[in-house]
């Protein structure tokens, strides 16, 4: 291998509580088919976090038989709030907690602990730009998508001509947070949900796990008096539940979900008008359940999503693929596309 030059990329996709590591090389292809998870160790700290990093980057390599000199860059993503450049916010976050994360540069700190160019992302856009190359392949540099998922937050991204769009301050694709007209969304009586950002009746405040629990459950439960989430021991607990009851059909637990598509349907709306996306993409935990569920959901974003004829035409409604390993292959394929075009 001497004398060629570098020609794979490591992802690293830093979670909660794990890191998912993958490789990729300069033709896109991914030399790991599976999930190789290790505890990330966020909560102890940035320093031994790195380090946990370090080693998932050192452990991914040896699995797959590359030698370090054959790194060309590695690309890092983890949840936000962060810039653009990887440093975590001086506020810090419900993953970074431990008072050492305010302010860390982390891309910075990995960078120096592993001597490669790191390429940050948060994992929202990772995820969005990996699905967005599966969908497209080779013709992904000539489209653009948007990215919906739906987890604690409503994270994802927006990638225009096969890029990520990161704003002037890194703050684009903030989907969330995204004020979407309520008007026929809510139900008789149902008081404008509230988001933790502090907004009223952005995309987050419905199509949310935060949203179910805060805004919708509260509400829906007045109208089916009696139903069995209303004897859970917590709100925290009755929200996860939701999805379980609207696998098996439950009508409340439907019209919750059918307002969280009509959410994204009309995010998806502002988005047709914005950008008029190639894609319209949609993951997160509603739809990684069974086949039934996930066609109903989808298929009502999109009658909920208002396009032109001509936009109906050409658009795709599709799922993000891989959402457990979309966060570090995008990741990846982000680093490679900068490092190629140094
Ligand atoms: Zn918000």
């Amino acid at each position: 291998m001497q004398g060629q030059d570098p020609e794979v990329v490591v992802g690293l996709d830093n979670g909660g509580n794990k890191n998912n590591a993958t490789v990729v090389d300069v033709s896109r292809r991914f030399l790991v088919d599976r999930l190789v998870e290790t505890p990330s160790r966020v909560q102890e700290g940035p320093e031994i976090a790195v380090e946990a990093l370090g080693q998932a980057c050192d452990g991914i390599l040896q699995r797959t038989g590359i030698a370090r000199a054959r790194v060309r860059a590695i690309g890092l993503d983890t949840p936000g709030p962060a810039s653009a450049e990887g440093v975590i916010s001086s506020r810090g976050s419900t993953n970074f907690a431990h008072p050492g994360w305010r302010g860390f540069d982390f891309r910075g700190a990995l960078e120096a602990r592993l001597g490669l160019p790191v390429v940050y992302n948060n994992d929202g856009n990772a995820a969005a730009l990996y699905a967005h190359h599966v969908c497209f392949g080779a013709d992904a540099p000539r489209r653009s998508s948007i990215s919906a998922i739906v987890g604690t937050g409503l994270g994802g991204g927006v990638i225009e001509a096969g890029h990520i769009v990161k704003g002037a301050a890194g703050m684009a694709g903030e989907l969330g947070h995204v004020h979407i007209p309520m008007e026929g969304l809510l139900g008789e009586g149902q008081p404008l949900p509230h988001c933790n950002c502090g907004f009223d009746g952005d995309a987050e405040s419905v199509a949310s796990l935060t949203g179910i629990e805060k805004n919708l459950l509260p509400y829906w439960l007045t109208r089916f008096e009696g139903h069995e989430l209303g004897k859970a021991s917590s709100p925290a607990k009755a929200a996860m539940l939701v999805r379980s009851y609207g696998e098996k059909g439950d009508p409340m637990a439907r019209r919750i979900f059918e307002q969280q598509a009509m959410a994204l349907g009309r995010l998806f709306t502002i988005a047709a008008n914005f950008t008029d996306p190639s894609a319209y993409f949609v993951g997160g935990g509603v739809v990684e359940t069974t086949a039934e569920f996930r066609e109903w959901f989808l298929s009502r974003v999109r009658e909920s999503t208002v396009l032109r004829e001509e936009q109906a035409r050409v658009a795709r409604f599709a799922l993000v693929p891989d959402l457990d390993m979309a966060g570090a292959r995008g990741a990846a394929l982000a680093a490679l596309e900068s490092s190629s075009s140094r």
